[in-house]
């Protein structure tokens, strides 16, 4: 599918169709900018590279257009897993994980893992972003990008919130008596509430509310919020179906990428975009796919890349390594029987497994109750005796419906087979307990020379020598029973469904912990950001990989160190401070009159550099 300005996307699926290597959508162009990738990141690159419209902008996306409910509705992210719209990618089997092989979802799709996402915006802490240590990216500067991005419904201090930014966030919209009870049990066992979770000035720690990113009930992904209101841009060329296998090099310059759209191109031929003088191929396919694309450009481990036959471009052993994310656990609890049918999946579905009328009509009228929740919006930040410095260690997200699988995601699967039989979802209760700044580190690298094929991925969990990860997941077990056995959650739960009573000694929680962990969904780091090859980096503070030129990663790959939060927020805050080190040629760490204006009034209309 393609999008352009003016023109009717009918029409021009037609032409698309209809297009050969040598007519396709891109032959005879040349751009400014291609974007490699529509994602959160590449959303929010192609509206604010496209502004200027003497500058020309192609964004590829592999996935499809965003048009399904499943995206809009937030609590309907769950039937995205493991769909069309996901990339489907699963880890090698590891040790540490019993021999299983972790489920990653990746969206795929304009807007990508922003439009399948939880919709959760935690940006993390301040000293997360001091500690990357680099110039031009401290928690001053990203707080400032932070809320030039943001509109927030709900919290207006603007020492801490933007009120204009198009990336809009709001409280959850949906209710239930069993967060009161969350939030009685937390302050029970010794926990202060946090009233905002992304306020610098307060520590992290604390019980709450998580906010979201929606409107009025609505998801508000990276599409929605930055690649819709800008699609009639005649600058800009957005194609899906458009998978880059490759970035074209002359010598160490970018001169374009080689894409193969496989809907109008069966055979799989491939087609090229070519770059124009002096302008970039911006690689914005994520943490997973971006280091993949480089490796099979012959931008990686050169020892690697001769295994698969793969000429070196660039030798850059960091491509790939240091892959984070937030492994998780879960620990979860049936609702006594005279309070059956009072947790959010009751409020859902109906006891034959339908959803029902009363929460569709209070989304469509409305945008509030249940389907505006992805479930697990509530919860606390911790710091227990396994945290490494003062930040918390672990995000407890409370779910007010009980998990049917101890790996949260195939919850998802046995719920359809419950349907299929009619039966009702038990009620009940689910702590999904998260490493928020997890140790483990792992890598993504290539499984063999043919783009189409996954990369290999070691996920890394558990694999930090100190064993901090492994102890975070225990203590958080421990905490949660802690929490359930309170007298406001004792009063509504009816035992455990799991672990299960049974699992008791540390042996019996590490075993459940390796058997069942699973991912949270924060994939960093695979192209990480810093001052040198031989240290590992990949790019500078100026996104611009190292030893070569007209190209630059600008995505959630280049994080040094996961952000205690959740990292979509600090993906738009990245992509935010990219786009303006492009656009006005400005370092990362530069400051002029005007940045020194809006560091202290961000929202302020001058410090709206980009018209829409
Ligand atoms: C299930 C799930 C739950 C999550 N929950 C939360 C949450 O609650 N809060 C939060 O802040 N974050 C959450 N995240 C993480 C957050 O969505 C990501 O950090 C963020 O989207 C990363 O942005 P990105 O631009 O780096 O990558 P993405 O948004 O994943 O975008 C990458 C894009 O590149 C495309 N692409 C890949 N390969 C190619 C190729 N070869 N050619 C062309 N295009 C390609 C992909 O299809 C995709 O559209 C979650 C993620 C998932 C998957």
């Amino acid at each position: 599918m393609i999008f352009n300005a003016g023109l009717k996307n009918k029409r021009l699926s037609i032409l698309a169709a209809a297009s050969t290597t040598s007519s396709s959508p891109t032959a005879g162009k040349k751009f400014d900018f291609i974007i490699v990738g529509g994602g959160l990141a590449g959303c929010v690159l192609a509206n604010r590279l496209s502004a200027n419209p003497d500058v020309s902008v192609l964004l590829l996306e592999a996935g499809v257009n965003n048009t399904s409910r499943n995206i809009k509705i937030p609590v309907a992210f769950t039937k995205i897993f493991r769909s069309n719209l996901d990339w489907n990618l699963f880890s090698k089997k590891q040790a540490e994980v019993s021999d299983r092989q972790i489920y990653l979802p990746r969206g795929k799709v304009l807007g990508g893992s922003s439009s399948t996402n939880a919709t959760l915006y935690m940006r993390g802490s301040a000293g997360d972003y001091d500690s990357w240590g680099i110039p031009g990216w401290t928690s001053e500067e990203a707080l400032r990008w932070f809320k030039m991005a943001e509109t927030n419904a709900d919290l207006k201090d603007s020492a801490v919130h933007g009120s204009k930014g198009p990336y809009h966030v709001e409280n959850p919209r949906y209710h239930n008596f069993l967060h009161e009870k969350f939030f009685e049990a937390a302050s029970q066992i010794g926990v202060q509430s946090n009233p905002d979770f992304n306020d610098w000035r307060r520590p992290q720690e604390g019980y709450g509310t998580f906010q979201v990113t929606q409107e009025k009930g609505v998801r508000a992904d990276g599409y929605r919020q930055y690649l819709k209101p800008v699609l009639k841009r005649s600058n800009l060329q957005v194609l899906t179906g458009s998978n880059v296998t490759k970035v074209v090099f002359d010598g160490s310059k970018a001169v374009g990428v080689e894409y193969i759209a496989e809907d109008i191109s069966p055979m799989r031929e491939i087609a090229t975009a070519e770059l124009n003088v002096g302008g970039e191929v911006i690689m914005a396919s994520g943490s997973i796919h971006t280091p993949h694309i480089l490796q099979m450009s012959g931008v990686g481990d050169k020892n690697t890349l001769a295994e698969f036959g793969i000429e070196t471009v660039a030798n850059i052993p960091g491509v790939g390594q240091n892959l984070q994310d937030q492994p998780a656990v879960l620990v979860a609890s049936p609702l006594k029987k005279e309070l059956d049918g009072k947790s959010m999946s009751d409020h859902i579905y109906n006891p034959r497994g339908r959803i029902r009328k009363r929460a569709i009509l209070q989304w469509l009228l409305f945008g509030r109750g249940s389907l505006t929740s992805t479930g697990c919006d509530r919860g606390a930040m911790m710091r227990t005796d396994a945290a490494k410095d003062s930040a918390p260690d672990l995000q407890i997200r409370f779910v007010p419906g009980m998990a049917l699988d101890p790996d949260g995601v195939s919850t998802y699967t046995r719920f359809g087979k419950f349907q299929q039989e009619g039966r009702k979802w038990p009620s009940g209760v689910t702590f999904q307990l998260v490493a928020a700044r997890a140790a483990g580190r792992g890598s993504v690298s290539l499984k063999s020379g043919d783009p189409f094929d996954s990369p290999s991925i070691n996920s890394g969990y558990l694999s930090d020598d100190e064993g901090r990860d492994l102890a975070t997941l225990m203590n958080g077990i421990d905490i949660a029973r802690q929490l359930a056995c309170s007298e406001s959650m004792s009063s509504v739960l009816d035992g455990e469904m799991f672990p299960g009573e049974n699992i008791s000694s540390p042996a019996a929680k590490e075993e459940y912990i390796r058997k069942t962990i699973h991912s949270s969904n924060a994939l960093v780091g695979t192209c990480r950001m810093g001052t040198s090859v031989e240290q590992g980096d990949v790019v500078n503070s100026e996104l611009k990989i190292f030893g070569l030129s007209g190209i630059r990663i600008v995505d959630a790959s280049i994080i040094p160190r996961i952000p205690g939060g959740q990292t979509g927020a600090a993906t738009v805050m990245i992509a935010e401070k990219a786009a303006d080190m492009i656009v006005r040629g400005v370092p990362a760490a530069k400051v002029d009159p005007l940045e020194e204006f809006c560091a202290s009034d961000p929202s302020a209309d001058e410090c709206r550099v980009y018209e829409d």
